[in-house]
């Protein structure tokens, strides 16, 4: 049997593990992708591996999947058994939290785990659960490259206006800074514009992430100038259970007022806020658009409010505005929240072609209008793939493992 190499990405979230696999023969192309959620409690197993065999959807024994090594296991037998002629001679991970100096994919090494285990309280949680899953890998494919890949790279070359917050000097040397995430998100749209639309990826560009995790990037011929979100992945917009920008004397008025504990405040901000605290319904955009009740609108109208200020605030840092871009599942999916945003944003060189919008086309501004709108859907996945087939190829990885 011939081998054929492979990529594996991973993407280890609290309670799961995302995968994909790629044919890195030649340019990375995606030979499946799925999914162990609910990970210590009762997990399922979601997969589409492919035109040539079925999907995979089913609950797994709980033992199957008690951590992230076991879940990795399960998704390695399923992998296996599906693909017996591939052969992961790398793994490429996305990890949340780069620090000041990661500003490029990594090959992982003892230092740069512990750099990472370093940064965890810069992003308590995700970072420990990137670090996990980067932990599972190395013990299960001790001869494999494992390449760590930043949400926060993308960003590192902004503006230092952009860097700091407005604190004691000596907070700055100490990394608390702006960072900005969803880096491998902006880093593929920009990307996917430089090869259809170059003249756009030249130009001023804002980009808006909206998924369950939400942000918007403004990007000048190619790069980050400016983010909503900051030092965690808390900061911006309102999201799925994030709280987004919040005045930081809420947190004072919590503790010393109503007693409650860092922890308690931490767990409000990060997974009962967003739309799920404002609806007081649920996170899930979809939900919340046919529910049709008074609280959910409310929720809605935050959302979109945050967002068409923030495109103002961007196009100002960008000195202008070239083009809006939506990705992520809401941006790419839902039709009324694009709308909305577009909505009366001619001043600002928007108009939106509603047929073009109700049918999900790539461009949805009208021929007329002075900045582009754009739907581009996103694909961290590949981008990791990328970085993990070009870093594997270098001789110094060879040397790094
Ligand atoms: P993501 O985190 O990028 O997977 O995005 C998840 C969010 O996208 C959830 O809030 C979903 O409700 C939302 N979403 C996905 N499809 C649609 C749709 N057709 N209309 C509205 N929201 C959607």
């Amino acid at each position: 049997m011939t081998t054929l190499p492979v990529a594996l990405t991973l993407n280890a979230g609290s309670s799961s593990l995302k995968f994909s696999l790629f044919d890195i023969s030649g340019a990375p192309t995606q030979m499946a992708i799925g999914l162990v959620e609910n990970i210590g409690k009762q997990p399922r197993l979601k997969a589409d591996l492919g035109e040539a065999l079925p999907a995979v959807a089913r609950e797994l024994k709980p033992e199957d999947a008690v951590d992230h090594t076991a879940a990795l296991a399960t998704v390695l037998a399923l992998l296996r058994g599906s693909f017996p002629g591939a052969k992961a001679s790398v793994v490429g991970h996305r990890v949340v939290h780069g620090g000041p100096h990661f500003a490029e994919p990594m090959v992982v090494t003892d230092q740069v785990m512990a750099e990472l285990k370093r940064l965890s309280p810069f992003a308590p949680i995700h970072q420990p659960h990137n670090i996990a899953g980067i932990e599972a890998a190395r013990a299960a494919f001790p001869e494999a490259l494992q390449v760590a890949c930043f949400d926060t790279a993308f960003h590192r070359h902004h503006p230092k206006a952009n860097d700091v917050f407005a604190l004691p000097r000596e907070y700055y040397d100490k990394g608390i800074r702006r960072y900005g995430f969803h880096g491998l998100s902006y880093e593929y749209v920009s990307g996917e514009l430089k090869r259809i639309a170059p003249q756009i990826h030249a130009g001023r560009v804002v980009v808006a992430h909206l998924g369950n995790g939400a942000s918007m990037c403004g990007i000048l011929g190619g790069r980050s100038v400016a983010s909503t979100m900051g030092f965690t992945a808390l900061d911006g917009l309102p999201m799925g259970t994030r709280c987004g920008q919040v005045d930081p004397g809420v947190i004072f008025y919590m503790v010393q007022q109503e007693g409650r504990s860092i922890d308690e405040v931490r767990d409000i901000f990060y997974t009962k806020s967003g739309l799920l605290g404002l609806s007081g319904i649920s996170n899930d955009m979809r939900i919340l658009e046919s529910a049709g009740v008074p609280e959910a609108n409310e929720a809605i109208d935050y959302f979109v409010f945050r967002i068409r200020r923030e495109l103002g605030g961007l196009a100002a840092a960008l000195g202008g505005l070239d083009a809006l871009v939506f990705c992520g599942g809401i941006g790419e999916n839902s039709r009324k929240i694009r709308r909305r945003i577009c909505d009366a944003m001619d001043w600002i060189g928007l108009e939106l072609d509603h047929d073009r919008n109700d049918k999900n086309a790539r461009v949805i501004s009208t021929d007329f209008s002075r900045a582009r709108i754009m739907v581009v859907p996103t694909n961290e996945e590949i981008v990791i793939a990328r970085a993990a087939k070009r870093l594997s190829a270098m001789p110094e990885a060879a040397a790094a493992e």
